[in-house]
């Protein structure tokens, strides 16, 4: 399976990424990426803060699992591919990340370490009220709400994703999207507890070591 991630899917975080005036915060179609199998982070297991960054960060986001294969799925059809979600955090090594920026090479390392895809178990999209464009969640560290959101402001709705990722590579059954977080993202530390809230249900509640 493959795990996709959405890059800047949220206006106001797409704002706190920009690094200059003359960037675009916001895309004009998606931007995405991959991260491998091995980042998977499942179980509420612990998260060991790696020794290669200083400043890993947290990335709320509302995942989406495809229930079976497709390819160039039109986005009127797209919603057939898909009939759960869970919450999981994109954790980041934005130190290395902004390195590589800063060089213009790659930064998959930055984001496809072991651990950096956390995922809470799925549920299904019916017991959230049936729409994927409806669905509120947030994220608490240490017991504060440090990101909050709503699929409602997408700005690149999940139907219009997998329309557009499918054009590129074939999607199959258990590929996951992490579909873009909401502004708020910070570092994590040691000793945290980071709780995922979906809907006001309890996710995830990862801990930091
Ligand atoms: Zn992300």
């Amino acid at each position: 399976m493959k795990i996709i991630a959405i890059c800047r899917n949220y206006a106001a975080h797409a704002a706190e990424m920009a690094t200059s005036p003359n960037k675009p915060a916001i895309p004009s179609s998606p931007a995405w990426f991959l991260k491998p199998d091995s980042a998977l982070l499942h179980d509420d297991k612990p998260f060991f803060y790696p020794d290669f960054s200083t400043d890993v960060q947290h990335e709320v986001e509302v995942v989406v699992r495809i229930d079976h294969v497709g390819k160039s799925i039109e986005q009127r059809f797209a919603h057939r591919y898909y009939s759960s979600v869970a919450l999981g955090l994109d954790l980041t090594a934005r130190d290395l990340q902004r390195e590589a920026k800063r060089n213009g090479m790659p930064w998959a390392a930055s984001k496809g370490f072991d651990g950096s895809a956390v995922l809470s178990s799925f549920v299904p999209l019916d017991s959230l009220g049936g729409d994927i464009q409806n669905l509120g969640f947030s994220l608490l560290r240490n017991g504060q709400v440090v990101q909050q959101g709503n699929t409602a402001d997408m700005i690149f709705p999940v139907d219009q994703l997998i329309q557009h990722i499918s054009q590129f590579m074939t999607l199959r059954t258990g590929d996951l999207i992490y579909t873009g977080t909401p502004a708020g993202v910070g570092p994590i530390a040691i000793g945290d507890q980071l709780q995922g809230i979906l809907c006001g249900q309890p996710m995830f509640n990862l801990r930091v070591k």
